[in-house]
């Protein structure tokens, strides 16, 4: 395994540049996905529970637009609902532009944009500098990106929808159909493993404790990862995720008083250390190993 550095200076840096260019403009369509993404289910979901009722369809309350999905209605501001054009959409640029506000209204536009759409083109520069100018980059950019949308949908909405998990297992299955990441077997392993471990986790607690300590989606969003890095990267996974997730867990009570019974979601934590064995996943399984032996 090449070091950080000598694996940039191999690249050239312009192709870094257009993972970065890639990864800001994708970032700014995340930020879409991750806002509205949930909005679409909730709506669906109720429409749907009223169609099981035989009740008159919804109407859709605080909200004045018929069609709702990730292309309409267009961005706007929601404070002065002025419709945002392509300069004011310029990821990160017009955000430090315009000075965190409004061009119209002037209310400030929260932080989180920005940062999201930042984020998502450094781990973006990230995988194109570890795996290079190849169709498997492009597969594994997709994977990143979608980790991204989970980590921030289920931190909002302790959720993590079926439209992202589902996809994100098949296509893990269809990569590896010639082995690009691990063989067949071995990723058909993962997704089966990665649900049934977290399922059996999920059942024992609740048979001990009568809580329910994490959600069907964690199942999913495993097996996922299982389907990509294959069976053997499991354990990785869910140590450096329960490791994580117990470090951040315990100082959210201790320094911002998080009641203990709210959960916590989980996602996040699959989500990172999914993308850090997909980074580091042979150096770290070989140490986890060594350890053990
Ligand atoms: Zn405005």
């Amino acid at each position: 395994m090449s070091s950080f550095t000598e694996v940039f200076a191999t690249h050239s840096v312009l192709l870094l540049v257009y993972a970065g260019i890639i990864g800001l403009l994708i970032g700014s369509f995340l930020n879409v996905v991750i806002y509205r993404l949930p909005l679409m289910m909730e709506r669906d979901w109720r429409i749907q529970c009223h169609d099981f009722l035989e009740m008159p369809p919804p109407s859709i309350a605080g909200n004045s637009f018929d069609v709702f999905n990730l292309s309409k209605p267009g961005s706007h501001c929601p404070h002065c609902k002025h419709s945002i054009g392509a300069l004011e959409n310029i990821p990160v640029f017009s955000y430090l532009w315009q000075q965190g506000k409004c061009k119209h209204c002037k209310a400030p536009i929260s932080m989180r944009y920005p940062i999201m759409e930042f984020v998502t083109a450094v781990l973006s520069c990230t995988v194109v500098a570890y795996h290079g100018f190849a169709w498997l980059t492009l597969a594994l950019l997709v994977f990143t990106w979608v980790l991204i949308a989970l980590t921030m949908i289920d931190i909002d909405h302790q959720l993590l929808p079926d439209d992202l998990t589902l996809p994100l297992l098949w296509l893990g299955l269809l990569v590896n159909f010639k082995g690009a990441l691990v063989p067949l077997p071995e990723a058909v392993l993962g997704a089966v493993g990665g649900y049934m471990v977290l399922w059996t986790v999920y059942w024992a607690f609740k048979l001990l404790t009568g809580k329910e300590g994490m959600g069907f989606g964690d199942f999913k969003l495993l097996a996922a990862l299982g389907a990509w890095l294959g069976w053997q990267s499991l354990p990785i996974i869910i140590l450096l995720s329960s490791l994580v997730g117990a470090i951040v867990g315990i100082s959210l009570m201790l320094f911002k008083g998080h009641k203990r019974d709210v959960p916590i979601p989980f996602g996040p934590y699959l989500a990172s250390a999914g993308f850090l064995a997909l980074l580091w996943g042979q150096t770290l399984t070989s140490k986890f190993y060594s350890l053990l032996v």
